[in-house]
């Protein structure tokens, strides 16, 4: 197939033709999050042949998935197929041309350099606001384009960052002082308290919803990867599908001009720690990261203790298993994943106390 016979109607486009065309499959984006925005986006990308899709997402596939994460299938549900090597299977299937890196791993401060380097750009597909500040804050510390996006209930936003510090000096996509907008922590100073603002778990959410929102990622992508600047949507977009409205917040009206990250370059996210504790709310768990490092986790061994506890099982490269006759302190059983790059969730509550005990005895410390 050649490339004029698979993307003849969006090379028709003048924005894109030919050269536009040769541009993206030159292109690679980073996609942190495969969730809702993030498969709708990767196949997005993917189809309109971007070059190099990096996709990196911690979680499992789970059924309550199927109803709006565009990539993945009962099998993968029923298989608890991790997100990002399902995305890249069924991408592979969608276009061969594209080349797929899959990262199960966690976005944190530790592995978001690895993970991004020589990217384009950053498509935001996460789900918590503390992960995203670090995504803003290595964007603009490197200058390469963020795109935010958000959806929940029946409400979306989606937002360029073309930081006021420019483009970084080896960064592909360009931008001038006139095309640069605010960043996130221009228009969000703070992350909300945990657990002070609706989740998808607690206000539920139409697919509709971050189908749109990832379909403006996607667009804005497109346009800053074929270089049209000038065309990207430059506000807060933001929608209600439910009730009709529509809104775009000027840049003039966001920018703080004393940003501590896109005017001060204090870059707090990227520079703390990374936790080695992150509670999963709308899991039900706790993930917990080895504090031995991810080359010395030897998960046969997981395998041998998880068979003495209960049941155990290897699945695309994690290790699974119940807990025999062990209760949570909410009184459900235990479930235990473990991740070849050190990770483990450890299913049934939310108590990180708790969830260290178990690690503590089915990982080692
Ligand atoms: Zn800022």
């Amino acid at each position: 197939m050649t490339d004029l016979d698979r993307y003849h109607r969006q090379m028709r486009l003048p924005g894109i033709g030919a050269e536009g065309q040769a541009r993206l499959g030159r292109g690679s984006v980073f996609i942190a999050g495969c969730g809702a925005l993030g498969t709708v986006a990767a196949d997005l990308l993917g189809r309109a042949g971007v070059g190099t899709l990096v996709i990196a997402d911690r979680d499992l596939v789970e059924p309550t998935n199927l109803q709006r994460q565009t990539l993945f299938t009962e099998r993968d549900a029923s298989r608890s197929t991790p997100k990002a090597e399902a995305a890249r299977l069924r991408l592979a299937q969608a276009n061969s041309n594209v080349r797929v890196r899959a990262f199960v791993e966690e976005i944190d401060s530790g592995t978001i350099e690895s993970l991004a380097e020589g990217c384009d750009l950053i498509l935001d597909g996460l789900d918590n606001f503390e992960t995203r500040y670090l995504l803003n804050d290595f964007a603009v510390a490197t200058g390469v384009p963020y795109l935010y996006g958000a959806g929940v209930a029946t409400q979306g936003m989606s937002m360029p960052v073309l930081s006021r510090r420019g483009p970084g000096a080896s960064a592909t996509i360009r931008w001038n002082e006139a095309e640069a907008t605010p960043c996130l922590r221009c228009l969000f100073p703070t992350p909300p308290p945990a657990g002070s603002t609706p989740t998808c778990d607690t206000a539920g959410v139409l697919g509709s919803v971050t189908m749109t929102v990832a379909a403006h990622q996607a667009t804005q992508a497109i346009k800053l990867l074929v270089g049209d600047v000038a065309a990207v949507d430059r506000s807060l977009r933001s929608f209600d599908l439910w009730t009709n409205v529509n809104r775009a917040l000027g840049i003039s009206e966001s920018t703080d001009p004393d940003c501590p990250c896109c005017v001060r370059g204090r870059f707090e996210h990227l520079d703390a720690p990374a936790s080695a504790t992150r509670i999963l709310c709308g899991r039900n768990a706790v993930q917990i990261r080895s504090e031995a490092g991810d080359d010395e986790i030897d998960l046969d061994a997981v395998a041998d203790r998880l068979a003495e506890l209960g049941t155990v099982e290897a699945v695309d490269g994690s290790i699974r298993g119940r807990l025999r006759g062990e209760r949570s302190p909410d009184g459900g059983p235990v479930s235990v994943v473990v991740f070849s790059d050190g990770r483990a969730i450890i299913e049934g509550g939310t108590d990180p106390d708790w969830a260290r005990g178990v690690f503590d005895r089915v990982v080692g410390r």
